[in-house]
């Protein structure tokens, strides 16, 4: 007998005239009309301590949507003894009772709640609708839906038993509390790694981006409305050292689970390595941190494959995801066809608010962002090295907007070929045609990064090539396609070298993380 996988959500068009489209614009009016004022979720209760941070639509900085209480140490080691206190139950709750939580939660966003958390991404994120709807609305579902059927599978793996014997593992949660840190640029993400750890029978103290605090506050109300008991996922807001420094301290601490940058991530390592003797258990260190995303093309390859594999892989969501084109290897022969192609299909790219559905672009997040992103333009504006061909303009009166910018290098190692930019930045590297293989060591060794990566050819050589040549290059390696938007249950996504622990996201081999068997032996 063999359980069936979920399907994936249905992903919703928002069409223009179509009933869904309207429900969201509603929605959309309905959150902007009114002022948020979000706790924190501490055990039982919702924690308000009039230490308030503002929240704005990063394309509408003028329009106020509410505001989040902010918290300090103490509210972190209340999360924690919260945590703790809900520990025993929910660890032995039988796992089918911890399943049906998040399953109804997964129902609740498909049916009931979709609208609510799409909008919360697309004003508090700046994400449009279609970018919004695969993300806090599809792949959050397929989290909690694949992650479920992933645990059933490895509950069912046990060992052989000879007569006489019954062995057995029992896989039990970690022996403590488990951290979430989550980022702003998916919803899904905020969803996936406080409730993987959870549903795997972990208690956790949760904290977002503060640029995505309105997002959390709908998964959280719809997390409660489900069934989760209180204290087994904790939401606080503090400054990513003040939690650090209460949890890693902790001798329950028992693991980690992060999303964000290298550097924050190398921090918490040796913190944590320093403390390693407070410990009861080795805690779990689980993170993916960040891309210098390649998209390498082949001579064979048709220009308007790659161009369009550019424009989609850069400039969704702003280039704001770990997975996002940021370097392109373009062969001689059809770099001026590619080159002219992505230039026109960016001039259709319209830039705006995402109230407005027609808008393709939005916002970068925040103005820490848009002037780091905005240096590294004005820096190739003055650099003879670099050549801007498309964009290169931004402005932050209304709003954190930079247009979709393509920079061409003369120089593979040029800067904006190397660091992680996270914005609407792509650079565009122009190779002799036939030196296919000079590339790849270049390309290889160009970044201290390997999340994702495309060869886009039409020769089964050079893809074999390339797959083989590039093995440790990117956790997620695209043919013929771009390196963005990995599927739950289909593409299980991360990432090693710079860019992580290589736990993969929605798949058994992130569940495992959070579990610690334990092998009995009984003589019968
Ligand atoms: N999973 C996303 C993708 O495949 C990227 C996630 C991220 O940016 O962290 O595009």
């Amino acid at each position: 007998f063999q359980f069936a996988a979920p399907a994936n959500e249905p992903v919703y068009s928002y069409a223009p005239g179509s009933p869904e489209r309207e429900a969201l614009k509603k929605q959309l009016a309905a959150f902007k009309s009114q002022e948020f004022d979000i706790p924190m979720y501490i055990g039982d209760k919702e924690v308000r301590t009039g230490k308030t941070i503002d929240i704005r639509p990063p394309h509408e900085i003028k329009h106020k949507l509410g505001h989040f209480h902010e918290g300090d140490a103490s509210h972190v080691k209340d999360a924690i003894a919260a945590a703790l206190a809900a520990r025993s139950k929910w660890a032995d709750t039988p796992w089918e009772q911890r399943a049906a939580v998040f399953l109804k939660a997964a129902e609740l966003v498909a049916t009931k709640y979709r609208y609510h958390i799409n909008a919360a991404t697309m004003l508090g994120q700046s994400k449009n609708a279609y970018q919004a709807e695969i993300d806090s609305a599809c792949e959050f579902i397929d989290f909690l839906r694949f992650n479920v059927h992933y645990l059933a599978d490895i509950y069912k793996q046990q060992p052989y038993s000879p007569q006489g014997i019954h062995n057995r593992l029992e896989y039990r949660p970690l022996e403590g509390f488990v951290v979430a840190i989550t980022p702003f640029n998916f919803t899904a993400i905020a969803g996936n790694l406080p409730t993987s750890a959870a549903l795997c029978g972990n208690v956790v103290v949760w904290k977002p981006a503060y640029t995505q605090v309105l997002a959390a506050h709908v998964i959280m109300q719809i997390l409660k409305e489900a069934g989760l008991p209180d204290g087994v996922i904790n939401l606080v807001y503090t400054d990513g050292p003040v939690l650090g420094d209460v949890c890693f301290s902790h001798p329950d601490f028992a693991g980690i689970h992060f999303t964000g940058s290298t550097s924050v991530f190398q921090q918490m390592w040796k913190t944590i390595g320093t403390n390693i003797h407070k410990y009861k258990t080795y805690p779990r260190i689980v993170g993916e941190t960040g891309g210098k995303d390649f998209v390498l093309a082949h001579k064979s390859a048709d220009a308007d494959v790659v161009a369009i594999a550019l424009a989609r892989g850069a400039f969704e969501y702003q280039g704001q995801k770990c997975s996002a084109a940021s370097r392109a290897y373009l062969p001689s022969n059809i770099a001026e066809a590619v080159k002219t192609r992505l230039v026109a299909e960016l001039k259709t790219m319209k830039m705006g608010t995402t109230e407005d559905f027609s808008n393709f672009i939005n916002a970068v997040i925040d103005e820490r962002s848009f002037d780091k992103i905005a240096n590294y333009i004005d820096n190739a504006k003055k650099d003879p090295a670099a050549k801007i061909i498309a964009g290169g303009n931004y402005n932050k009166a209304e709003g954190y907007f930079i247009e979709p910018t393509v920079i061409e290098v003369t120089d593979p190692k040029y800067v904006t070929m190397c660091e992680e930019i996270f914005g609407p930045v792509l650079t565009i590297y122009v190779y002799e045609a036939d030196k296919f293989e000079e590339i790849m060591d270049i390309l290889d060794t160009t970044s201290a990064y390997a999340l994702t990566g495309s060869i886009i050819s039409q020769d089964r050589y050079a893809i074999d090539r390339a797959t083989a040549r590039l093995v440790n290059a990117a956790g997620n390696f695209y043919i013929n396609d771009k390196p963005t938007g990995a599927v739950v249950g289909q593409q299980p996504f991360g990432g090693a070298r710079a860019s992580g622990t290589n736990d993969k996201a929605g798949s058994a081999l992130n569940l495992y993380r959070w579990l610690s068997a334990r092998t009995i032996k009984e003589t019968l």
